[in-house]
């Protein structure tokens, strides 16, 4: 049994604190940059070190171990994370000189011992499989030694973790399904810093989901870098399951599978996953979409360019005209899917023609959302190694800008279908831009903010939708959806 008592406030939507039974006094500053599986890696990283009698407190002045969990995937994000870290050394050696530096996560791994040398100030460094060596770790830098654990591993699920929750609205978490990535797209880090893709026990999610489900969170999002992938036979990397034995590939789940237990065992809860690699997404999984009115109709689906040549510079396993087919094959089976996509731009040899192809792709799909980044090459990936980083900066950002402003038309497009409809909203908390109204999410994904009134953190809501903009609907409440409960 977890040795912990997790405090719940009174109001909610206020942060979950953990406060350990056997404390040992020590408090613990996490900070998180990057992916989602970063955020939800701090969280398996609070439990495990809760376990070991640490607080977690948010603020920094106060902690005498501070870990930060960091992201590789350009390199803005690394120079973040420096910035960040020479902000710890100020404090520490300002107000904190007891105070304990380690770096978690993608920057750890990919920088190993390297870390130690360069940034002097850094006392522990701690890849993504090794988090579990966390209280070993520990005692070495508690005994004045530096301490590295940058092992990946081939069964690492963090399975019998309960993670705490951090910072939680107290309404929607995120559970990982799988860990690692096997797709070696070129342009891409992941594999190298997270190792192959392995999936966890899928009796091992629903039990987490059951906690959730019982502390009354009301949305659960499944993670991994490619979920579709999602394969348990037992066991193992999913590279192996060719050599599994019969009875194993017979019995194996896959990820369509596994969102069907998901939703039917918890048909209160709404289930939401990301991301999805157009390679791995199957009709299975659509239908079963399709199928489950609480699983959301919204699907992350990054496409990274519009040009088949691209794609195969940068070995994604998929042609644009795969990627429409299926983007035609979901409107047909779910007509009010909401897309979004991953884009990069300026990846080494994109002709002008290229582009054009990336903006007709977004013309043809009007995804709902985006994320959009200029290629940044990162050192050890296969194009840092064999291609030319051959688009000149000026150029990434100017189709950076058209793209982010075709997008930006899109988001409206899609948004203004929305006006007029009454659609079930769950709240999340309090607008940011203002204290009377609530912020929450219809099935799309879309921002949906609405006057309070009586409602509720948590609450299922119908909101007739009266007004947009092109990343928020306004609307007002019209009563609590079939859904509601407590
Ligand atoms: N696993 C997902 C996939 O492969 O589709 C997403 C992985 S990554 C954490 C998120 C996004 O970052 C990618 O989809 C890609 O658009 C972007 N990205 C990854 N490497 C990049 C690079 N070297 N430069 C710019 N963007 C990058």
């Amino acid at each position: 049994m977890s040795a912990e008592k997790i405090i719940e406030e009174k109001k909610q939507g206020q942060a979950l604190i953990t406060e350990p039974i056997n404390g040992n006094g020590k408090k613990l500053f996490i900070e998180s940059y990057g992916c989602q599986m970063n955020l939800n890696d701090s969280e398996i990283v609070a439990s495990i070190l809760t376990n070991e009698g640490f607080n977690t407190t948010q603020i920094l002045e106060e902690a005498d171990l501070v870990l930060v969990n960091t992201c590789s995937i350009r390199e803005k994000a690394e120079q973040t994370i420096r910035k960040r870290l020479q902000k710890y050394n100020a404090v520490k050696k300002d107000s904190n000189k007891k105070m304990k530096i380690g770096v978690l996560g993608c920057m750890a791994e990919r920088l190993k011992t390297k870390f130690l040398e360069e940034e002097k100030m850094v006392d522990l460094v701690v890849g993504p499989d090794a988090y579990r060596d966390l209280p070993n770790l520990i005692e070495e830098i508690e005994a004045g030694r530096n301490a590295v654990n940058v092992l990946l591993s081939k069964e690492e699920t963090y399975a019998d973790v309960s993670p705490v929750r951090l910072n939680s609205n107290g309404v929607s978490a995120f559970v990982s399904i799988t860990r690692g990535c096997d797709n070696m797209c070129t342009f891409c880090v992941v594999p190298f810093t997270r190792g192959r893709e392995r999936s966890r026990d899928p009796q091992s999610v629903l039990k987490e989901i059951r906690g959730l489900f019982d502390q009354n969170f009301k949305e659960v999002t499944l993670l991994g870098q490619n979920v579709d992938s999602y394969l348990w036979y037992g066991g193992g990397l999913k590279k192996d399951f060719v050599r599994a034995s019969e009875i194993a590939k017979a019995t194996a789940v896959d990820f369509a599978q596994l969102l069907d237990m998901c939703a039917t065992e918890f048909p209160k809860t709404r289930f939401r996953f990301a991301t999805s690699n157009p390679q791995d997404m199957s009709l299975d999984v659509i239908h079963t979409m399709a199928k489950h009115k609480n699983i959301c109709k919204y699907i992350h689906l990054p496409v990274q360019s519009g040009s088949t040549k691209i794609l195969q510079g940068m070995n994604r396993q998929h042609t644009r005209e795969e990627y429409l087919e299926l983007v035609d094959n979901i409107f047909k089976i779910i007509p009010d899917c909401a897309l979004s996509q991953d884009i990069i731009t300026g990846f080494c040899g994109e002709t002008e023609e290229d582009h054009q192809e990336t903006l007709s792709l977004m013309e043809h799909v009007k995804y709902d959302f985006g994320f959009m980044f200029a290629y940044s090459e990162r050192p050890g990936t296969l194009a840092s190694k064999k291609m030319e980083d051959d688009i000149p900066l000026a150029t990434k950002k100017r189709r950076l800008t058209e793209i982010i402003a075709l997008q930006q038309e899109h988001s409206h497009y899609r948004t203004k279908q929305h006006v007029g409809k009454v659609e079930e909203v769950l709240i999340e908390g309090t607008s940011k831009k203002s204290d009377v109204h609530w912020k929450g999410r219809n099935t799309q994904n879309t921002v949906v903010v609405f006057p309070k009134e009586n409602y509720g953190i948590g609450d299922f809501v119908n909101v007739k939708i009266e007004d947009c903009t092109s990343a928020t609907l306004l609307g007002k409440a019209v009563g609590y959806s079939e859904n509601n409960w407590h």
